[in-house]
């Protein structure tokens, strides 16, 4: 059996961008045979970047919810928040104790704000706390303690698992072959989708179209998305533009086509949107209403999220039994 790990960051919102890269395509193979699915809240990895405790409660009850509104069986796969499994920052410091800095040091995410910081002319380090120094180290720790084969990602995350394999093998050197070694899986045709400003869209940028925000909302964002000035009548570009590409993640080729002609034909924007805003809303309508559902509930998603921390910890604990006796620690059960 091959497992498959997947986590989003309780941090804010989810959006658009995380059903389609994330929500869609797990729930698809979820229903693939001969797999075992691990799908988690990383409410952990929200505190890096995110220090308003009502942000990350909420986010949670919201992405928990999104998992069960567009379909997920929890019975038929692993479902759980990060930090109701205690053998995770127990790994995480295991693992810290095989982990060479240098190749922290190389880490995308810890890179980015050195960048940020010299082309600033200020202390490398600056804004940068040891959560996001380690957060490589974590993430490690989510994938190796649930032996995941494969983790959904995309490019940008390539480094990160190809680190939680560097640690896996110093740590399998030192103390004998426990760790499975995860590879990264990753599917071109997922899109990267763009924000209403043009970046990628994501949960810590204003950028979003929420993925179950009331119809109206959704259309308002939609409106929003920013487009060049060409007036009705005017063959628009469809390279570069977000509205396109967005519609494409929802589309089929045909109706794909469809738009593109009438990019070329000059469609006005206000029509794309609106066009957009349609195909969007008839795959997310029947998927809302069991959203506003479960959130009106948060009990049942508490005893949801309770369960399956139960479940995934059939796994976890005596695996770190295991663990903790290969390093020469005392068994505490
Ligand atoms: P944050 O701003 O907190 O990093 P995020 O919205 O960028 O949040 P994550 O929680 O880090 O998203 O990622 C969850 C999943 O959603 C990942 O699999 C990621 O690849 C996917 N994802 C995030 N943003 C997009 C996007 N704009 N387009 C497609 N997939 C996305």
């Amino acid at each position: 059996v091959t497992r498959f790990l997947t986590g989003i960051t309780t941090s804010g919102t989810p959006h658009i961008g995380n059903y389609v890269g994330a929500l869609r395509p797990a729930l698809e193979a979820s229903r693939r045979p001969g797999i075992e699915n691990f799908y988690f809240l990383a409410d952990y990895h929200a505190l890096i970047k995110c220090d308003e405790p009502a942000r990350v409660q909420r986010s949670t009850l919201e992405i928990a919810a999104c998992w069960l509104a567009i379909g997920l069986d929890p019975e038929h796969v692993f479902f759980y928040r990060q930090s109701d499994i205690p053998e995770i920052p127990e790994l995480t410091w295991l693992l810290t104790c095989v982990t060479g800095k240098g190749l922290l040091n190389r880490a995308h995410a810890y890179k980015a704000q050195v960048d940020k910081n010299n082309a600033a002319g200020v202390d490398a380090d600056a804004d940068v706390t040891a959560g996001l120094f380690m957060y490589p180290v974590l993430m490690a720790a989510d994938i190796l303690l649930f032996k995941a084969h494969k983790i959904p990602v995309g490019r940008d995350q390539v480094q990160h698992i190809e680190m939680a394999r560097d640690m896996a093998s110093s740590f399998n050197h030192l103390y004998g072959e426990h760790l499975v070694l995860p590879e990264a899986a990753i599917d071109d045709t997922v899109a990267l989708l763009p924000g209403t400003d043009g970046r990628k869209m994501s949960k810590s940028y204003d950028n979003v179209i929420p993925l179950f925000a009331p119809r109206e909302q959704m259309r308002k964002q939609i409106f929003a998305i920013v487009t060049d000035s060409r007036a009705p009548g005017e063959p628009k570009a469809v390279e570069g533009s977000a509205l396109f590409q967005i519609y494409e993640a929802f589309a089929s080729n045909e109706e794909t086509a469809q738009l593109r002609k009438a990019y070329a034909d000059g469609i006005s924007w206000a029509d794309a949107k609106q066009v957009l805003f349609e195909r969007i809303d008839r795959e997310i309508a029947p998927m809302r209403e069991r959203y506003d559902a479960l959130i009106a509930d948060p009990q049942q998603i508490e005893q949801v999220l309770r369960r399956g921390a139960d479940k995934a910890r059939t796994r976890a604990t005596p695996f770190m039994a295991e663990l903790r006796a290969a390093v020469g620690l005392r068994n505490l059960a």
